[in-house]
């Protein structure tokens, strides 16, 4: 790691300017966080390191031409066996984590991909949010790792920041902890406060990697919340140590940019003008965005399929930023998710009625039905077609097309399961559907962790017929259990999704191309032709799918070719 390799006073220098961007007053470890903004005396912050850093031994440099090779060789993934790969440090900034917080994807991402990386020698901490909503059982793990003032605003204003650690099965958690910022009782608000509130997190991660001596070889982040990151890094940070790391920025979902006017980001950030022109943070002239900063700033972007690559360099998905993306498209790449096959593995899911693996799916899923419909109300048999809906209901998931379909569904033959949150209008619908076919139909409209796996377990099919998927993880969990997703063709669904072929009796799903209602319908239908009228070939592909590798092993290998091609 060339970052570690300096003279006593290159870095003495480098911590000397450090000082000025991130203010790093030690304080003592008995302070506590209501003293924040007070103006303690600053003090040289203690170098600690992590139980996570370790010293590597430079790369040999025939294994490092490899790595080249094997990145150049993308996409597909290096066959095995492989030759050990350099150990490479990765810092992944986010704003949310499962199991600590977690309001979609992004959670499930920042979850199990730090995992699977440690798995292939990489060396990960996960820096947080310490949101006060985080459950008791682990804030009363983390422990107390140090804590400094912070300059941010552009007025001077200083902020606390604490640094609370976990660490757990080889990845170290970071929690920044300030109460201020992160008291309220979930993690996204309003603008109003989530502005602020990431312009200091993405601000106090890099000044607490820096407190704490830990230079990674990649900060990776993540969505908007962490998309200043980059821009911190090579203007407030440019001196520090840390600026030698290379970054990666993720965007999971580009609908969400952290658009605000442009002195209230300016206010906050305190970044310099220069950072706030057109080809930068500005946009429209009037606001900043933050993650289109970031897009500018950073060294790779990635995006959570091939195909929602493609589709954001597009007006139509580009959410205004496609002009932007098609600039940078030299640094955009994308690798499609896994999940995590031990937290999703229906052979040990204690909250199934009847747990099962491939051989014995047809009869477990059977009586993992039957105890969904008693769990619901729907009426008990397992004879009747089950199809699946666990989603956010809001457009983007393509709820009007099954709002207008949904009494066509009603067949006597089929019942629907819809579970989720969201806007009032889809949340209205779905419980008037509800209403209209009882014992058909049941509307479970909460976030339901449980109530998820036995659905998975216990449907049939699942639904995901969204507008724009960036990738879109129901349906490969769904594969997993064995429910066969019936999806429309964007974005992640069309990479993960393949349409089932009634010649070859290839494929592991159904699917439709245009976003339109009755295309939906006659895709639930040729589903529904092959489950009541040729059983075994239903059931065929209820085992392929099971067998299907969703892991998240391909998609890390992806990445860690992306770091090693970062830091060679
Ligand atoms: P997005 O990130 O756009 O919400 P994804 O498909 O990428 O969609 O991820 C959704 C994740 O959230 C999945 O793990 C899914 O099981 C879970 N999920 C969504 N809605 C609910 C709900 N109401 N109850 C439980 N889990 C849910």
């Amino acid at each position: 790691m060339p970052a570690r390799k300096k003279t006593a006073a290159a870095e003495e220098t480098a911590e000397q300017k450090l000082e000025a961007p991130a203010e790093k007053k030690k304080r003592s470890a008995a302070k506590k966080p209501a003293e924040v903004g007070t103006d303690a005396a600053p003090k040289a912050p203690a170098r600690k390191r992590t139980p996570a850093k370790k010293k590597t031994t430079p790369a040999p440099a025939a294994s490092a031409a490899q790595t080249i090779a094997s990145v150049s060789a993308e996409p597909a993934a290096p066959a095995a066996p492989e030759l050990p790969q350099p150990r490479r440090s990765v810092a992944f900034i986010g704003s949310e984590c499962y199991p600590f917080v977690k309001t979609g994807g992004l959670g499930d991402v920042m979850y199990a991909l730090p995992r699977a990386l440690a798995k292939l020698n990489c060396d990960v901490k996960v820096l947080l949010p310490r949101y006060r909503c985080i459950a008791q059982q682990w804030q009363e793990k983390m422990i107390y790792r140090g804590s400094f003032m912070m300059d941010l605003c552009a007025d001077g204003r200083s902020f606390y920041v604490g640094i609370m650690e976990y660490v757990w099965d080889g990845v170290v958690y970071d929690f920044i902890d300030n109460e201020d910022f992160f008291s309220y009782g979930k993690p996204y608000t309003n603008l109003v406060d989530d502005i602020p509130r990431f312009c200091y997190f993405g601000k106090a991660a890099l000044a607490a990697l820096n407190y704490l001596d830990w230079i990674p070889d990649v900060i990776h982040c993540h969505d908007w919340q962490a998309a200043l990151v980059p821009v911190y890094l090579r203007t407030l940070f440019a001196a520090t140590p840390l600026s030698n790391a290379k970054t990666v920025l993720t965007i999971h979902n580009l609908r969400f940019q952290g658009i605000y006017n442009i002195p209230t980001i300016q206010y906050w950030s305190n970044l310099p003008d220069y950072v706030f022109n057109k080809d930068a943070l500005t946009q429209n002239w009037v606001d900043a965005n933050m993650l289109k900063g970031g897009l500018t700033y950073c060294d790779r972007i990635t995006t959570v399929s091939g195909t929602y690559a493609e589709e954001i360099q597009t007006p139509f998905f580009g959410e205004d930023l496609d002009a932007h993306l098609r600039y940078h498209a030299g640094k955009l790449r994308g690798i499609v998710n896994g999940i995590d096959i031990q937290l999703w593995d229906s052979r040990t899911d204690k909250l199934l009625a009847a747990p099962y693996g491939a051989e014995e799916a047809v009869a477990q899923k059977r009586a993992n039905k039957l105890a969904l419909q008693a769990q619901l109300g729907l009426e008990e048999n397992a004879d009747k077609m089950v199809l699946g809906l666990i989603s956010r209901l809001t457009d983007q998931k393509g709820l009007d097309l099954v709002n207008a379909i949904l009494p066509a569904l009603v067949d006597g033959n089929t019942q629907i399961v819809v579970l989720g949150t969201g806007d009032a209008r889809y949340e209205d619908s779905f419980r008037g559907f509800e209403n209209a076919y009882k014992g058909t139909v049941c509307s479970y409209i909460a976030y339901d962790e449980a109530l998820a796996h036995r659905i998975y377990a216990g449907a049939d099919a699942l639904l995901v017929p969204s507008l724009f998927e960036p990738c879109g993880l129901t349906q490969l969990i769904a594969t997993r259990y064995g429910t066969v997703p019936v999806v429309r063709e964007t974005g992640g669904l069309k990479d993960t999704v393949q349409p089932f072929n009634q010649y070859t009796n290839e494929g592991n799903g159904f699917t439709f191309d245009r976003y339109d209602a009755g295309l939906l319908l006659d895709a639930i239908n040729r589903a529904k032709t092959l489950y009541f009228t040729e059983r075994s070939r239903w059931d065929a592909m209820v085992r392929r799918d099971m067998e299907k590798d969703v892991s998240w092993e391909n998609s890390a290998r992806h990445y860690r070719s992306l770091y090693l091609e970062l830091k060679p």
